[in-house]
């Protein structure tokens, strides 16, 4: 995917969010997890990948627990900059609602064996529906994978894997939106959502 579509649907007269440019590379790979209060509450979990972010809608938010498979939308690829994106998206604009930074940190992409391995390959392992990655960010730690489920769509499972800092205990990322958001108190007082 291209980000002209990221572009296409977007008014940037009327909404703060970034416009998609030519993104250079500042070596070593971003991850970021955006708690998104639109018309449906979601998680958006981004992946830093040949200079875009790819992208995916998580109704659920993400789980440390390995037993929670979330269902993972995949959606349009995102410019790098809109890592950094909080604020509100006005009414009327697509996406409209109030975006919050949940989680952010780097990521590595590993192989089966949970070895490091180069940029092009996780690209290919994109592709063919199933990869894996270690996350370094303040709530989300250690490997995760994300497997596409069926042949056709966008629908892709994000999996917690099992290792020192998987837990057991029921996970909601709700549970931590307050403790992380500067801005999530404000939403709330704002009620911006768009229903
Ligand atoms: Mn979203």
């Amino acid at each position: 995917m291209s980000l002209d579509i990221y572009n296409k649907k977007r008014n940037f007269k009327d909404t703060p969010e970034p416009k998609a440019k030519k993104s250079i590379g500042a070596g070593g790979l971003i991850f970021v997890v955006q708690r998104h209060d639109a018309s449906h509450l979601h998680y958006d979990f981004r992946l830093e990948l040949n200079g875009v972010l790819k992208s995916w809608a998580i109704p659920k938010g993400p789980s440390m627990n390995p037993n929670d498979k979330r269902l993972a939308v995949m959606v349009e690829d995102h410019p790098l900059g809109y890592a950094d994106f909080e604020g509100d998206i006005p009414e009327g604009n697509y996406g409209a609602g109030h975006v919050d930074i949940w989680d952010n940190g780097s990521y590595e992409p590993v192989d089966e064996k949970g070895e490091p391995m180069p940029e092009n390959s996780f690209a290919k392992g994109l592709r063919a529906g199933s990869v894996k990655f270690v996350l370094k960010g303040k709530k989300l730690k250690g490997a995760f994978a994300l497997v596409k489920f069926k042949e056709e769509g966008n629908n892709w499972l994000l999996i917690k894997h099992r290792d020192e800092y998987a837990s057991e205990e029921t996970y909601s990322s709700e549970d931590f939106a307050k403790k992380s958001s500067l801005n999530y108190t404000k939403a709330k007082s704002k009620q911006t959502k768009s229903r």
